[in-house]
């Protein structure tokens, strides 16, 4: 009787609903399963953080409306991190807005600046949501291929002119989701150039800024000088903190974009539980040392399984930043056969690179948010298929 709407209908098929039934059957029958499969910490969120949401839903203020931009209180406390961490000035009123998690504003934004047809140029592989939020939008998804001889960089500057005159939003994503791969200060420059002579918006989702190893730290794009005039960043406290089921990020950078994404915000939600942005200021005013914890258990797992994994003979991407591996699929197979011959005879969850789009193909994403000793057993499964 009801139709869906042809936004509903012109969403890429769901790739990953055939993976999730299969892994439930594969527990039913009693297996034991090892998910790879999710970009979702294992770790709990520390406890200085869970502590300060006990003490502050007990406060009456916050069981009322918030505003819909964020306290000031948070978004202070984002503006002195983002200094702290990056170096970088942000003005709390006007060049900072709370999210309800990252994906919500990176869902919302090409609402406030994409008209029906205008074109969005979307990374492939990517985070699905930057297409998702672009088709929702009206506006047309332009894929920049990210390929491994050029780093999983997008070349932007080839790119034809009749598709940068339609075109309003660049999105980069580095540390990137799904390959690893990360970006330079010097590609940030030459983005915010192009971006300027082309008047194009960028947005950079900047989620895995915080999980960085081995004396690499990752920049933020609003480190270029004059970044600001074009730029929006969106960052989640979700990875960082192994905070993923608390929904809370924020958006910083150019007054304009930002104030674009509260218009559209004021009108389809209320802002973010008062209480959840007092335990998130707690998060970005913790020591070091916590994220650093969580940071070497990462590192030691990578570490780990890369080595598995090459001796096992497969070629692994290798990488400085992110929970993920992005690991080549062996000769034979496309990513969706052999993930799921991984599930069906070795009981193991990874994701096919094509879920991520097309040019995620001859690749799969393997998340590292299992203990160690897991990742060892997973590496002997995998081990045994190629063999
Ligand atoms: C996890 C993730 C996000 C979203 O995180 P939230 O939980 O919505 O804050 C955004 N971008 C990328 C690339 C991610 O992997």
């Amino acid at each position: 009787m009801f139709e869906f709407s042809d936004r509903i209908k012109a969403l890429p098929p769901y790739l990953f609903a055939q993976i999730d039934r299969k892994k439930k059957e594969k527990i039913a029958q009693g297996y034991d399963v090892i998910d790879l499969g999710v970009g979702d910490p294992d770790m709990p969120t520390p406890e200085p953080i869970v502590k300060a949401m006990q003490k502050a839903v007990e406060k009456p203020e916050h069981h009322r409306y918030p505003s819909y931009e964020g306290m000031y209180s948070f978004r202070k406390a984002v503006a002195d991190w983002y200094k702290r961490r990056f170096g970088v000035d942000l003005d709390p009123e006007k060049e900072v807005i709370a999210l309800i998690g990252s994906k919500e504003g990176i869902a919302h934004f090409p609402l406030a600046f994409v008209n029906p047809g205008d074109i969005v140029l979307c990374p492939d592989p990517a985070y699905p949501v930057y297409k998702i939020g672009t088709i929702f939008a009206g506006g047309v998804p332009y894929i920049m291929p990210l390929r491994e001889e050029n780093n999983f960089l997008p070349d932007f500057r080839s790119i034809p002119k009749d598709v940068l005159k339609r075109a309003k939003i660049v999105w980069v994503n580095y540390p990137n989701n799904p390959t690893s791969a990360v970006a330079t200060k010097e590609f940030y420059k030459e983005l915010v150039d192009w971006a300027k002579e082309n008047n194009l918006i960028v947005a950079s989702d900047l989620a895995y800024s915080e999980i960085y190893f081995d004396g690499y730290k990752p920049p933020s794009i609003l480190e270029v000088e004059g970044a600001k005039e074009v730029a929006i960043e969106f960052h989640s406290l979700s990875k960082t903190y192994n905070m993923t089921g608390w929904r809370i990020g924020f958006a910083v950078g150019n007054a304009k974009l930002i104030e674009g994404l509260g218009k559209v915000k004021t009108n389809v939600d209320s802002g973010q539980f008062q209480a959840i942005q007092e335990a998130a200021i707690t998060a970005l005013s913790m020591p070091e040392e916590e994220v650093q914890r969580i940071r070497d258990v990462y590192w030691e797992r990578r570490k780990t399984m890369v080595e598995a994994l090459r001796k096992a003979g497969l070629e692994v991407v290798d990488s400085k930043a992110t929970f993920y591996l992005w690991v080549k699929v062996p000769k034979g197979y496309t990513s969706a056969q052999f993930v799921e011959k991984l599930l069906d005879e070795k009981a193991i969850v990874c994701t096919p690179g094509s879920g991520f789009g097309e040019y995620g193909e001859g690749y799969f994403r393997i998340s590292l948010t299992v203990p160690t000793q897991r990742l060892l057993e997973a590496a002997e499964r995998i081990k045994s298929l190629i063999i």
